[in-house]
């Protein structure tokens, strides 16, 4: 049973953001729903608390990344008063992300008081995607606040490679946190992003190993999104041939899951357990979109893939009413296009957006 949390309300001093007003009370807006221009319904919310981050893998971020001053980074009661509007008008489904979201001081405050929104009913699901490496710190408050489900992103199960995948990350602190979570309650899922001559020659242990420990596992294609030093088109692995490759030793039974996000489940029968791809560029998903994303400065992004955004924090911090804020997000909504263009091409030599996937959060 949850206990029972009032919102975040006092004037805070953030740790990134500095001092803040204190917020109004935004679940006074009359309930609603946001339907696109394509009639696809969002009720899925995917917020950035942070662009910062411990890691600094290599198809995601550069070597010596600029991050967002702070002073433009949204307190956390204001976090709390945006989610808060995008729930009264119908997202059932929150994922906090990032950046790493459990490096960002006083997170549990915020996961915290957002789980009184599943108390109330208004929200079917909290959730959270990590690299795992804070996790052996916050597991056990994470499933207090509500939080059932996380995803993990974890590419590599070879120390050596991890470090250098994510340029000086731990693996055994990943992994003690992948047991932490596991300890506290929460289902984890395993996400890795397929990389060829990184990842490739591990399908089979991965798959295995989230066999042993009873967790999904989720493959991803590498996305263009922002500069990095390394051209992405030399290791992307199209999904195709890694699902042709796992048929020819594992046996994939068809399966209807669906997790609400953009992922087609398989199931595998020697372990008894889910396997998702996520293909934007082989199979381009956007018909279901179901969701938008918030950046940690209140960017709404409709679009993952696209430019277009709407400035929330405007609204926000003007001394805007809740009407007013309602009005921005459908103004935003009227605007969500109708699909990305990721292209992976040798030829093409800007990626297909310039932000990095730590901005909008993965
Ligand atoms: N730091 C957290 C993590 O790694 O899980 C949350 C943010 S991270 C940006 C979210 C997800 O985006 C991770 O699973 C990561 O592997 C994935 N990702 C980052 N850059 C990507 C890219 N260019 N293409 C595809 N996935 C990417
Ligand atoms: Fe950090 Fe996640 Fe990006 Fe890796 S993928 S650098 S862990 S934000």
């Amino acid at each position: 049973m949850l206990k029972r949390v009032e919102p975040i309300t006092e004037p805070t001093t953030d740790p990134i953001a500095g001092p803040q007003a204190a917020p109004v009370q935004a679940n006074t807006m009359p309930a609603s729903t946001m339907v696109d221009p394509f009639g696809r319904t969002v009720s899925y919310l995917r917020l950035s608390v942070t662009d910062r981050c411990d890691f600094r893998c290599t198809y995601c971020m550069s070597e010596d990344m600029t991050f967002l001053p702070k002073k433009e980074v949204l307190s956390l009661e204001e976090l709390d008063r945006l989610s808060t509007a995008f729930i009264a008008k119908g997202v059932r489904k929150l994922r906090i992300t990032g950046g790493e979201p459990l490096v960002r001081r006083d997170i549990l405050k915020l996961f915290t008081s957002l789980g009184r929104h599943l108390e109330a009913g208004a929200l079917d699901e909290l959730t959270l995607t990590t690299n795992g490496s804070q996790l052996t710190r916050h597991a056990a408050a994470l499933y207090a606040a509500g939080v059932r489900r996380i995803n993990v992103s974890l590419d590599t199960l070879d120390a050596g490679k991890f470090r250098k995948l994510t340029r000086n990350g731990n693996l055994d602190q990943v992994m003690a946190g992948i047991d932490a979570a596991l300890q506290a309650g929460l289902a984890v899922k395993i996400n890795t992003v397929a990389l060829r001559g990184i990842n490739d020659v591990e399908v089979d242990d991965l798959i295995r190993w989230c066999g042993d420990l009873g967790l999904d596992l989720t493959f991803i294609e590498v996305m263009p999104m922002g500069e990095m030093e390394a051209d992405r088109a030399d290791y992307y692995l199209p999904l195709s041939v890694v699902r042709g490759d796992i048929q020819k030793r594992w046996t994939l039974e068809e399966s209807d899951h669906r997790s609400g996000g953009p992922a087609r489940y398989m199931r595998i029968a020697e372990t008894g357990r889910r396997l998702g791809f996520i293909t934007p560029l082989t199979n381009n998903f956007c018909e279901g979109c179901n969701r938008v994303r918030l950046t940690c400065t209140g960017q709404l992004y409709m679009c993952l893939g696209q430019q277009d955004m709407a400035d929330l924090r405007r609204p926000l911090r003007d001394g805007s009413n809740a009407e007013t804020l309602s009005a921005a997000i459908d103004e935003a909504i009227s605007r969500k296009p109708k699909g990305h263009d990721f292209v992976m091409d040798k030829r093409r030599q800007a990626p297909a957006v310039p932000r990095h996937m730590n901005v909008t959060g993965g």
